[in-house]
């Protein structure tokens, strides 16, 4: 239990580990880090309320047909240049744009235009650019602009290689869900149907049925239950300290 704790909040831990270290080795470094932490803190409280209620408004009236058509796997260049118009419009330090992404990749938008969004935020943003040209000029600003949006465009289909949707999403769902659902395999007769009615979340192998886990989060309660009432030998239940269990 304690090491579960020790576990779950290991970073927290880590952070107050060092700033112990640091006020007895380097008391005044301590007090500096404190301060800059501080500044940090007030300006995430006034930024990231208005995040919140805006990532609340998109969740709630933009379908996510509409993301995935614009911003999906096969949006192609125009979801990667809207992408890029999304990023350089917007306002606000970069870790704002991360609860924004990641509400619009679980509802449909790519890596490679996850990743173009957040570069556009962090590095060609309108109000920056506007800052460029007065201290830079404008005609570095434009090839700076130029290049720039060749190598975000580049670095988005790059790291989609790497990274899939699927892990980033699944972080969530293995941090704090899992293990929602299990097949029990001596009541698994195999008949396939979990896996052909909700592929999404069962395959079959060796004939037994077994769990996409990283698919069954608690956004598909719903289907989750009804495959379990499909199930006919009742192999497919809810893990007891599941928070799906009340269904
Ligand atoms: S529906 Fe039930 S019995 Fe059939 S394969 Fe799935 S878990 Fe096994």
């Amino acid at each position: 239990m304690i090491l579960e704790k020790i576990k779950k909040h290991k970073m927290l831990l880590l952070v107050i580990a060092t700033y112990g270290a640091l006020f007895i080795f380097a008391p005044e470094k301590a007090l500096a880090s404190i301060n800059n932490s501080a500044y940090y803190l007030l300006e995430m409280l006034q930024v990231l309320p208005i995040i919140f209620l805006i990532t609340i408004l998109i969740d709630a009236w933009v379908p996510k047909e509409l993301i995935t058509k614009k911003l999906g796997a096969k949006s192609g260049l125009a979801g990667n240049l809207f992408s890029i118009l999304l990023g350089s419009l917007s306002a606000g330090p970069i870790y704002a744009a991360f609860p924004l992404s990641k509400l619009l990749l679980k509802k449909g938008a790519s890596v490679t235009n996850i990743v173009i969004i957040l570069s556009s935020w962090a590095v060609i943003k309108v109000p920056m650019l506007l800052n460029e040209v007065k201290f830079l000029g404008v005609n570095f600003m434009i090839v700076r602009w130029i290049l720039t949006v060749i190598a975000i465009i580049i670095m988005g289909y790059l790291i989609s290689i790497i990274v899939k949707k699927e892990d980033i999403l699944s972080i969530e769902s293995v941090s704090a869900y899992q293990p929602l659902v299990k097949i029990n395999k001596q009541h698994c007769i195999g008949c396939g149907i979990c896996a052909r009615v909700y592929p999404e979340y069962f395959e079959m192998n060796d004939d037994k049925a077994i769990v996409k886990s990283s698919k069954v989060t608690i956004d598909n309660k719903e289907t989750i239950k009804a495959s379990i009432d499909d199930c006919p030998t009742d192999a497919i239940t809810i893990d007891q300290k599941s928070p799906m269990k009340p269904m």
